[in-house]
């Protein structure tokens, strides 16, 4: 899929995704194609990750969560995403994470896409997690351990059953209901499911584990002592400062891979870690700077926390797969003006068509 990014839309409005058009979109293509594309797409970014001028999100923490700004921009496009974290919210009957965001020309301002982001989000982090794991985990893993399986557990799980070969998942969440409705949705798919009682069970003969938990806290969701030789570690939900998953000692015996250094360093595991503690950004491994996965023995993590540029990639790709299945809206957010400098005719001719309470 080459992915777009110029709008077809007509002068003052902009291509626009809604949230049921990408719902409608993924049930179309498919979840495991939509990931293939996505992943394509990231990789294909992350290859050309010199050209890209990036920075750490800016986080606004807030008393139950953290509200983050995500810019990122080459020669031709800046984009931005816009997204929370409050792992109370299930409580209150709203999803931890929402996010929407746009893409603008560099050239001109213009802004020309704007899309929702949570399934997007879902997406591109199961994308993203994808793409490592390919760099990462031995080739032979057919067992994969979910630990949490809230909203983002379906896309990993079918991103590593449908593009990495995984045969069997582990499953284990303290919330029990969450783990019956991740079984549900993934009824039909071709893998064998096993509930576990504890992450102990479930990272039994694991290939590869993955943590997806939310809890706004230090956290020691995974053990050192259930490492075992050749095993990856796909930790995505340890992703704000104050907020981590791992023990420790997991990162002293892996190898540790990151999307974007500066980034990681403040909202992943790697906060568990001195500044001098060595790690690779995954762009190298894909640039040929750098070894992935030495031998079968290693563990190698990858601590996941979530980069723009993927949301810039997943935009591009999900804006192209819309505007080819026809799911693109035109969204009338830009002035078209006649005159470029009389904005306020706007207010004139609204008002001369009568919609104003006064002339
Ligand atoms: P969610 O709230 O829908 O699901 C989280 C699940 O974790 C819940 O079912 C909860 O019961 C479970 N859980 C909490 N503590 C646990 C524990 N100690 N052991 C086992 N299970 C536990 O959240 P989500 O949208 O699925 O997101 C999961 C995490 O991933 C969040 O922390 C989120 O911030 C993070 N995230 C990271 C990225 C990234 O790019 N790295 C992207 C999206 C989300």
């Amino acid at each position: 899929m080459p992915p777009a990014a110029e709008s077809t839309a007509p002068a003052g409005a902009l291509d626009y995704l809604s949230l049921p058009a990408a719902a409608r979109l993924i049930a179309r293509v498919g979840v495991v194609e939509c990931l293939r594309d996505v992943e394509q797409a990231i990789e294909a970014d992350f290859r050309r990750w010199p050209e890209f001028s990036k920075t750490a999100r800016l986080a606004q923490p807030t008393p139950d969560g953290v509200i983050e700004l995500m810019p990122v921009a080459d020669g031709r496009h800046y984009a931005f995403k816009y997204v929370n974290g409050h792992p109370r919210n299930t409580r209150l009957g709203l999803p931890t994470v929402m996010a929407f965001g746009a893409i603008a020309r560099v050239d001109t301002g213009a802004p020309i896409f704007l899309s929702e982001l949570t399934l997007s989000t879902a997406l591109r982090t199961a994308a993203t997690s994808v793409m490592a794991a390919r760099l990462l985990a031995r080739p032979d893993s057919r067992v994969m351990a979910l630990i949490g399986n809230g909203s983002q557990s379906e896309f990993q799980a079918l991103g590593f059953v449908g593009l990495l070969g995984i045969r069997s998942l582990r499953l284990y969440d303290v919330d029990a209901a969450a783990t019956r409705k991740l079984m549900g949705n993934l009824a039909d798919v071709e893998v064998e499911l096993v509930p576990c009682d504890s992450v102990a069970e479930a990272v039994q003969g694991a290939d590869i584990v993955t943590t997806l938990t939310a809890d706004k806290m230090r956290a020691t969701i995974l053990r050192g002592e259930w490492l075992r030789p050749g095993m990856h570690i796909n930790a995505v939900g340890g992703d704000c400062p104050g907020k981590t998953e791992l023990d420790a000692a997991i990162l002293r015996r892996a190898r540790v891979f990151v999307e974007f250094e500066p980034q990681t360093r403040i909202e992943g595991e790697l906060q568990h870690m001195a500044p001098e503690f060595a790690v690779t950004e995954l762009w190298r491994v894909l640039a040929g700077q750098a070894p992935g996965r030495r031998d079968a023995a290693e563990i190698t993590l990858f601590d996941s926390v979530g980069f723009a540029l993927e949301d810039y990639s997943v935009m591009r790709c999900l804006q192209a797969l819309g505007r080819a299945h026809g799911l693109l809206e035109s969204l009338a957010l830009l002035p078209a003006l006649r005159d470029p400098k009389d904005l306020y005719s706007l207010v004139r001719e609204a008002g001369a068509g009568g919609d104003g309470d006064r002339a």
